[in-house]
């Protein structure tokens, strides 16, 4: 894999528009597929709804955000109800986070999202467009990062250094269990993912997930019954391989942290 992107031609004369076609030109040569690792990507034709590239062998499609700054909370995206409806299609993408170095002509992160880490609440609405915008009235979208748990970050490259792709493909596999879980029951599965990153350590008891009732019982004010549902996504965890249970109210994360 190599970091440094080519020259875009110099009849692309904006910056970003350069920044776009040389990133884009680095994904279609060098990125491998980390659902399937299929080494090579295709590249849909421009203007296709909502992804950029596919994957010849298990179809799967992602859409590339490229930026110089690092990814903050949020990231700007599409329009805000062809992204919602999408959430539930087989066409939805996987998001590629790609963060390059103009100056040195090279990519210095590439992160990936994988699709089942897309629920409703992850898609915040923006304001419609003005009145006086060419677009007026249209109602763009963006995707809160921040609430994405770090399972759900799987790096490519990581300051410019690649990662092994079997740990790519690893660290990918480990919540694809996601993907068969329905969309309604993704959140609090997502949430209880993010208690268990919190507490920092690979061995946990089930105390330490209950010390999270206070911010679950905030974040679904209608169950009253955090305990027992807590109780239930840890099962869920276990029996999809991504905890183990190892008695007496410990859990252990079957990956390191
Ligand atoms: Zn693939």
């Amino acid at each position: 894999m190599k970091f440094e992107f080519e020259e875009a031609p110099a009849s692309y004369t904006s910056g970003s528009q350069r920044a776009r076609i040389m990133t884009e030109r680095w994904v279609a040569q060098w990125m491998f597929c980390p659902n399937c690792g299929n080494p090579q990507l295709g590249q849909l034709p421009n203007n296709a709804p909502v992804a950029d590239f596919f994957c010849p062998s298990c179809s799967d499609q992602y859409e590339v955000k490229s930026q110089k700054k690092a990814f903050g909370a949020k990231v700007a995206d599409g329009a805000y109800y062809t992204k919602r409806d999408r959430l539930n299609s087989a066409t939805n993408p996987n998001l590629v986070l790609l963060n390059y170095d103009l100056a040195a002509s090279s990519i210095r992160n590439v992160c990936v999202v994988p699709k089942h880490f897309f629920v409703p609440d992850i898609i915040e609405k923006r304001k419609p467009l003005a009145a006086t915008a060419r677009r007026a009235g249209w109602v763009g979208s963006n995707i809160l990062l921040s609430l994405v748990p770090s399972s759900g970050r799987i790096f490519v490259v990581r300051d410019g250094v690649a990662l092994e792709k079997n740990t790519v493909l690893d660290n990918w596999r480990r919540t694809l269990f996601l993907r068969e879980t329905a969309l309604e029951a993704r959140g609090w599965l997502l949430e209880v993912m993010k208690c268990v990153e919190l507490i920092g350590r690979r061995e946990f008891g089930l105390d330490d997930v209950y010390a999270f009732e206070g911010r679950l019982s905030t974040l679904y004010p209608d169950n009253r019954n955090v305990k027992p549902k807590i109780r239930q996504q840890l099962q869920v965890l276990r029996d999809s391989g991504y905890i183990d249970f190892i008695g007496r109210g410990q859990y252990r994360l079957r990956s390191a942290m």
